[in-house]
């Protein structure tokens, strides 16, 4: 039986911390995975200086981030201070980092992910299946479509979702949390929650998925069958990829749910921390976040209705749990948090402050509402629309209460 070789796309704060996840994964089911897990590096210099707990005469001044992280197995920038696995090849050339993979985990700012899919558009193997990490929508002249749904649509692939309360830095600090993986590739017919591994589900058949926006509209891919000397990819398998001691993964087959709450919390989480700045209380943030969760539902049975399952808002931790989390830790939260404090552009703060990680929730507010412009639903989503207009200066913060109320 051969084995899955995995590629992961992107290494930021996130794309680290997963790729830590699978690598030690991948060591200890050698009988399902390779060992060697490859994480493409969008590459760069960094300066290790003398304060730098790997300054050496080997190692110092100019480097380039990829030879850094082979060296010292550590991501320097994006996840100081966090040990990385020894089987984990950081790499700075895309092509070659998901050349021969049969799973491709993408986890990269959403911005960044079309050129990077485009630039590998028939160079990964056809029967290969992703997965993306990715909390974004993608927005284009035709609707909406999940990260997921564009990056297959691109490379001719199935491709899943993860999404959680996942805070990178919790996460790589090995400190408990919880997360769901939504797949739900054509050929799957049980939608029982925990499929057991079956010897039919080992073979995919040729078969067409198809790619709905929102104007109803049909894209198929044919996807191309995974040889059936690969054990199967499926929920028992990406568990074996995703599950750590401290890191609980529920699998389950609402793809659209997991992404749309993953991409939507990021906004609520600006408003949320422009709120805290305000120093308004934790009454105002709870008030803010039940509006929120409300908009994140009826955007999801609006726009995704025929696919979506309303409990995985409300019973996942893609749901409710990580816009809990996101209002608490996250960047978003606390960039917006402090662009009140310090009466700076949020964009200022993101500059500043998070050395090079980049923020989702002021695209993805940018995103909904040249969406939901178009649909001319912006009143029907008082919230999204709100932070919206704050970050382009249209309104205040102080008119949220108002604003959301009517
Ligand atoms: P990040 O915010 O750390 O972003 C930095 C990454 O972007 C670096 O790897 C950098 O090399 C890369 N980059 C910069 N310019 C690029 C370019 N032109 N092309 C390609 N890559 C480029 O990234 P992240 O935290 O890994 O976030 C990835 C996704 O995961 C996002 O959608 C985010 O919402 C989501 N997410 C993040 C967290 C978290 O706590 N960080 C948790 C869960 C989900
Ligand atoms: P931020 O990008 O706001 O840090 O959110 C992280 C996250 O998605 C936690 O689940």
């Amino acid at each position: 039986q051969r084995k899955h070789k995995i590629g992961v796309v992107g290494s930021g704060n996130w794309g680290t911390a997963i790729a830590k996840i699978i690598a030690e994964n991948a060591a200890s089911n050698s009988d399902i995975f390779e060992e060697k897990v490859e994480m493409w590096v969008f590459e760069e210099n960094v300066e290790i200086t003398k304060d730098s707990p790997h300054y050496s005469s080997s190692l110092q001044g100019t480097q380039k981030l990829t030879e850094v992280i082979n060296h010292t197995n550590e991501n320097v920038k994006y996840l100081p201070g966090i040990r990385l696995p020894a089987n984990l090849h950081a790499n700075p050339s895309l092509e070659d980092a998901v050349k021969d993979c049969t799973l491709l985990v993408f986890n990269l700012p959403h911005q960044f992910i079309l050129k990077s899919c485009e630039s590998i558009k028939g160079k990964i193997l056809p029967y290969a299946r992703g997965i993306s990490c990715i909390k974004g929508v993608d927005v284009n002249e035709e609707g909406i479509s999940l990260f997921s749904e564009t990056i297959g649509r691109i490379l001719g692939i199935y491709c899943g979702a993860l999404s959680g309360a996942n805070i990178a830095n919790e996460v790589a600090k090995e400190k408990w949390s919880e997360t769901t993986v939504a797949y739900d590739p054509p050929h799957m017919d049980s939608k029982a929650p925990t499929p057991q591994r079956s010897p039919s589900s080992s073979q995919v058949e040729l078969v067409q998925f198809q790619h709905k926006d929102t104007s109803g509209q049909m894209s198929k891919t044919k996807l191309q069958a995974l040889p059936s000397d690969y054990p199967p990819i499926d929920h028992v398998t990406l568990k074996a990829l995703f599950h750590r001691p401290y890191f609980h993964v529920r699998v389950i087959h609402d793809v659209a749910g997991t992404s749309i709450s993953g991409a939507l919390k990021n906004v609520v989480a600006l408003a949320a921390g422009w709120v805290e700045g305000m120093g308004w209380g934790d009454n105002a943030k709870a008030a803010v976040m039940r509006v929120g969760l409300l908009e994140m539902v009826r955007f999801g049975d609006t726009f995704f209705g025929a696919t979506i399952n309303q409990a995985t808002f409300t019973e996942e931790s893609a749901g409710v749990a990580d816009l809990i989390t996101s209002c608490s830790g996250g960047r978003n939260f606390r960039s917006a948090k402090h662009s009140v404090e310090r009466n700076l552009p949020i964009e200022e703060i993101e500059k500043l402050e998070l050395n090079g990680q980049s923020l989702q929730g002021t695209l993805t507010a940018h995103d909904v509402n040249k969406f939901l412009k178009k649909q001319g639903m912006e009143e029907q989503f008082p919230l999204f629309t709100a932070v919206y207009r704050i970050l382009e200066g249209r309104m205040q913060v102080s008119e949220i209460p108002g604003y959301i109320e009517r």
